[in-house]
């Protein structure tokens, strides 16, 4: 080992540190809770301490040539600014590569934190030898990351990746983008888990009640590993349906993901989620 890099994924919840080598081996990883609620700085001095203790630990063995920061949000790759991020407030608009470069004396380069996943993918993960591919990241949230001819695709300003908030229905939910109807409206964890509450609530889903009630830990992932065989096989009808009809019509990727969108919703709807 002779050149080792420092990879930081800053999360709304985890603030995550990691040692690689020039080969992707990973070295050391340091998990740590992201105290966003302390303010900008105290979360920047856990990060860099962090970093000098890991770059310090293994500066006889490698020489630290870079640090490479995942964030969720909009950054300006230009000037090395968070510009928006919902999940770290009070954080857009600052120089977060400036300051951390000026503290460490180390080159840092900023990243949107779903492009850096998706980059990371093609580097050594389900897209290696791959020069083209999008990557989608469900969570809280839902993220992507497009790779072009082996390199990031940031499109105009950043944000060709964020598939999150493509619009899926013009009137619905308001998201946190301010767009209406975004993906990531009705497929990250947090919109399952509302849709699931609404209808719990209203009573519309007798089943998903008992589920929340008889689940100490009734989770998106539970909702999901609960919904997801039934909407399996509800797919899987519908695309049954579609190859028995008798005059079979050409069907092309829009119109597929639009019958998939309309089975998606006729499933949810018969659970007692609307929107
Ligand atoms: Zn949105």
């Amino acid at each position: 080992m002779s050149n080792l890099s420092i990879g930081v994924d800053l999360g709304g919840t985890n603030l995550r540190i990691a040692a690689v080598d020039d080969q992707g081996i990973l070295i050391e990883k340091v998990t740590l809770g992201t105290k966003v609620a302390l303010g900008r700085d105290h979360v920047l001095n856990d990060m860099c301490d962090a970093i000098k203790r890991l770059s310090e630990k293994y500066h006889t063995r490698a020489s630290l040539c870079g640090i490479g920061i995942g964030v969720p949000g909009i950054i300006d790759l230009e000037t090395g600014m968070v510009r928006e991020s919902p999940n770290l407030p009070g954080w857009s608009d600052y120089p977060v590569r400036d300051e951390i470069e000026k503290r460490l004396g180390t080159r840092v380069i900023l990243e949107n934190d779903a492009n850096a996943a998706a980059f990371g993918e093609k580097w050594l993960g389900a897209g290696r030898g791959v020069n083209d591919m999008a990557m989608l990241t469900l969570g809280t949230g839902v993220g992507g990351g497009i790779v072009l001819a082996g390199h990031i695709w940031h499109g105009m300003n950043g944000m060709a990746g964020e598939f999150g908030h493509m619009t899926v229905e013009p009137e619905g939910v308001r998201c946190g983008c301010g767009n209406l109807g975004c993906v990531e409206q009705y497929a990250s964890a947090s919109a399952v888990m509302r849709m699931a509450k609404e209808a719990i609530a209203s009573g519309r889903s007798t089943t998903l009640a008992h589920a929340a009630s008889t689940d100490a830990e009734f989770s998106a992932k539970a909702v999901s590993a609960w919904s997801m065989p039934r909407l399996l096989r509800h797919f899987t009808q519908e695309s049954r349906a579609l190859r028995h009809r008798s005059n079979p019509v050409p069907v092309s990727t829009p119109s597929l993901r639009a019958l998939c969108w309309a089975a998606m919703r006729d499933y949810l709807a018969r659970l007692g989620c609307r929107w």
